[in-house]
């Protein structure tokens, strides 16, 4: 099951989650090795390539919003 969760101005770590992403690094274990996904539009999915942790995220060029999309196998 892919649990998705809305990362938004409310989220009680936005800071944290999204600084981690503009700095391309993975909110959960700190690796630096975001992989870029299908890109539609505004937004974009990345992936961890240490632990799988998924994020859709829009703007891809300065990150705003994000959702947890859940994990892949890495
Ligand atoms: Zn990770």
């Amino acid at each position: 099951m892919t649990m998705i969760e809305d990362i938004d101005r409310e989220h009680p770590d936005y800071g944290r989650i999204i600084g981690a992403l503009r700095a391309d690094r993975c909110p959960d274990c700190d690796a630096s090795d975001m992989i870029g996904g299908p890109r539609g539009g505004a937004s974009q999915n990345l992936f961890c390539g240490r632990c799988g942790s998924g994020f859709n995220v829009a703007q891809p060029r300065y990150i705003m919003l994000a959702q947890r999309i859940g994990r892949r196998q890495a």
